[in-house]
């Protein structure tokens, strides 16, 4: 072999040697410093509910704090895009829900690529949705609600968390099966859209129980179905849309963890240890099914369970999309 490409070789394998233990004691250290844990809406809303529930157990198993911190816009691709772009380390994991799978089919221009620019932590909770209206809304139960939009949708406003929340596919299906375009409002988050729609600024939301329960049974606001095809043993008295005629209408809003591409497999086991510990601890476990929401079992609280939903996702609602001819340029 050529002196030249000795040396070369010499020199890297001495450079391995130096830097290697500092790799190696890196991840055996980890965490050293607090973890951000990144949420793609505004705070309030029930992705931010559900980070700042696991985000206290998975501090104590990682003992190290792990800091909520929400970034907004675009439908959770801003944050997404932040989460995919920052370093391999451990120290940024995001939490997203099914926007993740639509975003490929809404986003002409996605910045990141959900399959290939993400190590995967696990699924995390499926929430339900429910139909709402601010109180003084003047329906009184589903059959009013759709006769009265029928005749004043010009004037009925309906709020979502943007392009690609749960809250604006929730409530594309409920127009689409209705036949009826209400004016939709965007906001940063349905933290945000609830707070206008208790102060009865705006008229209509679709949003997800771990918000909605504690307002509903309050009757600071008004309920018109669930969107799963069972009742909600949270809100018994509250029929399906699907028992209201909504025929097959079924929204359950699948949450999953990630980390950058490239963060070290040792430093993505002690995150999805802790994950799991998390989502076994008695208090979550109680908080979440008060409000009706089905943890992940662990064999999907895995990389390879998150990933192989992510990809039947992303196949499921990519023609749905496509079909309703729904993007942002
Ligand atoms: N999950 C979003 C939030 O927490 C709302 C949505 O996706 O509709 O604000």
């Amino acid at each position: 072999m050529p002196s030249f490409f000795k040396r070369i070789l010499i020199a890297s394998a001495a450079l391995l040697a130096c830097t290697a233990p500092h790799f190696v004691q890196a991840q055996s250290a980890y965490p050293d410093r607090p973890i951000t844990l990144v949420v793609p809406f505004a705070a309030g809303g029930p992705t931010d509910v559900v980070a700042r529930m696991i985000a206290i157990p998975m501090g104590k198993s990682l003992g190290q704090g792990v800091l909520v911190e929400n970034t907004v816009g675009a439908g959770g691709t801003i944050a997404a895009n932040k989460v995919a772009k920052s370093a391999p380390n451990g120290y940024t994991i995001f939490i997203h829900h099914m926007g993740m799978a639509t975003a490929p089919a809404l986003y002409k221009k996605l910045s990141f690529d959900p399959l290939n620019d993400f190590e995967y932590i696990g699924q995390v909770v499926d929430v339900p949705m429910t139909l709402l209206a601010r109180k003084d809304f003047p329906a009184t139960n589903f059959a009013e609600l759709l006769a009265y939009v029928k005749i004043n949708k010009e004037k009925v406003s309906l709020a979502n968390a943007g392009l690609g929340a749960v809250s604006h596919l929730c409530g594309l299906l409920f127009q689409s099966q209705i036949g009826v375009e209400l004016n939709t409002i965007p906001y940063k988050g349905t933290g945000p859209a609830m707070n206008d729609l208790l102060g009865g600024q705006v008229d209509l939301l679709c949003d997800q129980t771990t918000q909605t329960v504690p307002m509903i049974k309050e009757g600071r606001i008004k309920v018109y179905g669930v969107t799963t095809l069972n009742r909600l043993s949270a809100l018994p008295n509250v029929p399906t849309l699907d028992e209201q005629g909504l025929k097959g209408f079924e929204v359950k809003v699948w949450h999953g963890m990630y980390a950058a591409k490239g963060t070290p497999k040792p430093i993505l086991d002690k995150i999805n240890a802790a994950l799991r510990v998390a989502m076994q601890d008695p208090s979550v476990k109680q908080r979440l099914a008060d409000l009706s929401c089905d943890i992940a079992p662990l064999d999907k609280i895995t990389p390879a369970g998150l990933k192989t939903h992510l990809e039947a996702e992303i196949a499921k609602w990519t023609p749905v999309i496509k079909k309703a001819g729904i993007y942002a340029d």
